[in-house]
């Protein structure tokens, strides 16, 4: 088993009986933390890392991105500009998904890999379009995963849009695979687009299929007014009221935006315990509204932060939160601790539902996923002033090296297990082909 010690680090542990330790060690063996404190014992054979002038921090977890989106950045949707959400999905999203061939599918999700492991984030819950190429576009994902040593749960988004049905065969078949592994690298949800885009055969065989593997869904919704104005004129009923109709709601399902959402459908998301996610810098490039992010936690919620493909960048997805809270209700006081707590314990106890090996902490036993930043205090990192730090210190922060798995997948800025030159230049001529292939 290998052995790596964490030397002389500012470690910020998130874990409640030693919260922040200055010129602290982390003791990792194998795939799991086994010490955490000061002036830990040298093992033989231990690989040290001299942290001196680092912030050891958990790995950041991503609970909602699309790795497939990484083609979008630069490219320019032929015609009128969209003037609104739907729109948005018809030009851009529809057209790049379905141009996505089984090679452009492996390289959009290694340019999202290089950024999540240069950003210090080690668990993707990922949400994937490809159909030109459903089958088996999941394990292309899963070899990407493996191949850059991160924790990801996987899901493909069913719709009927192109196809009917779409996307049922892909997950049944998928999360078969990941039961039958018992593997914890690499996980499984049921994915949903939207149910606007989801007629009730299909919805049918989703409830089937997810109650045979006892399966949870990652769907979209709500996001803009569309979805639930269809709901209600197709079906008679709010979104939330149909995914609970065919058992879909639940402590395994994560419901990603719910803007649109109201009331009655918050008290049935807080009733039965399933998740949410908040995707702020995507709401907003979207223009789709502002999630009721603070109604949603005092209904105890457990809600979550993405970053919905935008961007593998986790802590500017939590200060985008916590501006935007602040900005909309007009009123300086809100948010702060809210959109830390959905970073640094909220996603970690989603992922928790996800992943059997618990993380979020650096702690005995927990998952060895560290992320070291470049980053010096210059006001004191003690325990209550931990999030101002993360917010607007180590936002701005390089990170210097990350380890998840008890691997280091980079080391002093140096990436080990993707070559992030190659994947680039192949990404390139890629993204070309694949916007080639948009009309
Ligand atoms: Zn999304």
């Amino acid at each position: 088993m290998s052995t790596i010690l964490i030397r002389n680090a500012n470690v910020i542990t998130l874990d409640p009986a030693q919260p922040v330790i200055m010129g602290g060690d982390v003791l990792i063996e194998g795939e799991k933390i086994a010490q955490v404190g000061k002036g830990i014992a040298v093992p033989e054979g231990t690989d040290v890392l001299d942290a001196s002038g680092l912030v050891a921090t958990p790995g950041l977890i991503n609970t909602h991105h699309h790795l497939y989106s990484s083609f979008a950045r630069g490219f320019a949707a032929p015609g009128e500009p969209a003037r609104d959400f739907v729109e948005i999905l018809q030009k851009l999203w529809w057209k790049l998904d379905l141009a996505l061939d089984e090679e452009g599918v492996r390289y959009s999700a290694l340019v999202a890999l290089v950024e999540a492991i240069k950003t210090g984030c080690t668990t993707l819950i990922d949400h994937h379009a490809s159909p030109s190429c459903t089958d088996g576009s999941l394990d292309i994902m899963e070899e990407t995963i493996r191949q850059a040593g991160l924790s990801g749960c996987l899901c493909y988004e069913t719709s009927d849009r192109n196809v009917v049905g779409d996307g049922v065969a892909e997950n049944t078949r998928f999360l078969k695979k990941c039961q039958a592994s018992g593997d914890d690298q690499v996980t499984a949800l049921f994915g949903l687009h939207a149910q606007m885009t989801l007629g009730d055969e299909t919805m049918a065989a989703v409830a089937a299929a997810c109650r045979e593997l006892g399966a949870g869904v990652h769907v979209h919704v709500a996001e803009g007014t569309a979805d639930e104005e269809d709901c209600l004129q197709k079906y008679g009923m709010r979104i939330v009221q149909r995914l609970h109709k065919y058992g879909l709601t639940g402590k395994k399902s994560i419901f990603v935006h719910g803007i649109h959402i109201d009331e009655s459908e918050m008290d049935l998301i807080a009733a039965t315990g399933t998740m949410m996610v908040h995707n702020p810098e995507s709401n907003m490039n979207n223009a789709v509204g502002v999630q009721k992010m603070l109604q949603l936690l005092g209904k105890g919620i457990l809600l979550g932060l993405g970053t919905d493909g935008m961007t593998s960048q986790m802590i500017s997805a939590a200060r985008a939160a916590h501006l935007l809270q602040r900005c909309h209700h007009g009123d300086p006081r809100l948010a702060f601790v809210e959109a830390c707590q959905m970073l640094l314990e909220n996603n970690a106890t989603i992922a928790n539902r996800c992943f059997k090996t618990p993380r979020g902490q650096l702690k005995t036993g927990q998952l060895a996923d560290v992320a070291l930043f470049r980053y010096a205090p210059t006001t004191p990192l003690e325990d209550g002033r931990v999030y101002g730090h993360y917010l607007y210190g180590l936002n701005y922060a390089p990170v210097h090296s990350t380890i998840a798995r008890g691997r280091f997948l980079m080391r002093n800025y140096q990436l080990l297990t993707l070559d992030e030159d190659a994947i680039a230049a192949r990404a390139n001529e890629l993204a070309r082909e694949t916007w080639g292939r948009i009309q």
